[in-house]
């Protein structure tokens, strides 16, 4: 009997040597359960510098549902993303992506499959707490973020919203089709609309590896995803400059007074603290205005969002269609 859905498991790795066959095999066990299912995997390799890439090439050999694109660098997961479902045929019904890590529980893919099939387009994941791993600091920077997106960007971001996912093909379409720099997808998800679905799950702790996101890199992603999703900062700019040109009429009359009275020199320090305030508040704003030019600024150069150095597609996720594939297999005819 032909299988009634194909299904591609869509997953970016960076530096997960020792994940490659663990995540494969956690997939293939749940996915061989499900009555009539065909399924692929597809890992982007986003420039990895360990042995990522050849472990992926040591599966490609063995099982024939594995395929891979790999990146000339690293370039991030949104990108590695983005690049996966550009490059996934539109034979297929639905996509899941998950990390390479297992801290996504792969046994979750039968709720993700069984929501889809009850019609849902998007079935999307939140990570509950996580008391034993999770240190008091990043809890309370992850519920700060969360709090501050859902504030300001137009969409709804559960707390701990995470890429683990089941996307319907037809919103896969409109992902191919995003013009987008630098996407963000977790809020681009959201973004589409359709018919969605949230199911909660338990993060388990990184098998091997390290995270990849430093503080640091967690604080640009967060200034990424929030200027990407809203425009709401530059309005709250404006309403800064508005109170603090306020602030400062007010403190004319006091100036006026102390004139008035013979001592203005003694607000030397008050001065001070006046321009030093003033100069801060200055640099904020134009810092904000700073990053939605610099995005503009990089949309217009409108370089390739990313490079693929090598791939193995399968035939069915190769982004040509009939006739082109016809054409190359002449070469060989
Ligand atoms: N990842 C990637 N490119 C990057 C960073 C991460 O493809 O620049 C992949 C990584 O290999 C993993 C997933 O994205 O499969 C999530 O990364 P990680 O586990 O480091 O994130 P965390 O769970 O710490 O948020
Ligand atoms: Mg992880």
């Amino acid at each position: 009997m032909a299988p009634s859905f194909n299904i591609t498991v869509l997953i970016p790795v960076f530096n997960e040597e020792d994940n490659i066959i663990l995540i494969t095999l956690a997939v293939d066990n749940v996915l061989r359960e499900i009555y009539n299912c065909s399924y692929e995997i597809l890992f982007v390799d986003d420039g990895s510098t360990d042995n990522t890439l050849p472990e992926i090439k040591k599966l490609v050999k063995k099982k024939g549902n594995v395929s891979y694109l790999s990146f000339s660098r690293n370039f991030g997961k949104d990108e590695a993303l983005l690049a996966g479902f550009q490059n996934i045929s539109l034979n297929i019904d639905a996509v899941i992506t998950i990390d390479a890590d297992l801290q996504h529980p792969p046994e979750l893919i039968t709720d993700l499959i069984k929501h889809w099939q009850s019609g849902y387009d998007v079935v999307y994941t939140y990570r509950k707490e996580n008391n034993q791993d999770s240190s008091f600091l990043s809890k309370v920077s992850s519920k700060l973020y969360y709090w501050i997106i859902s504030k300001l960007a137009d969409v709804q971001l559960e707390n701990g919203l995470s890429d683990f996912k089941l996307i319907d093909k037809k919103i896969v379409s409109v992902i191919k089709n995003l013009k987008e720099e630098a996407p963000f997808f977790r809020g681009l998800f959201k973004w589409v609309g359709y018919n969605q679905i949230g199911i909660p799950y338990k993060a388990d702790r990184r098998i091997n590896g390290e995270s990849k996101y430093p503080a640091k890199v967690l604080i640009r992603l967060a200034l990424h995803s929030i200027t990407s999703f809203s425009t709401k900062p530059l309005t709250i700019a404006i309403y800064i400059g508005f109170f603090t040109a306020f602030i400062s009429v007010l403190y004319i009359p006091y100036v006026l007074y102390s004139l008035y009275k013979g001592y203005a020199i003694s607000g030397w320090s008050s001065t001070i603290a006046t321009v030093a305030f003033f100069g801060g508040v200055q640099l904020i704003v134009l810092g904000i205005l700073g990053l939605y030019l610099g995005k503009i600024f990089i949309q217009t150069k409108n370089r390739p969002r990313y490079i693929i150095n090598e791939s193995k597609l399968s035939a069915s996720n190769s982004n040509m269609d009939q006739n082109e594939k016809n054409k190359a297999m002449d070469i060989f005819r």
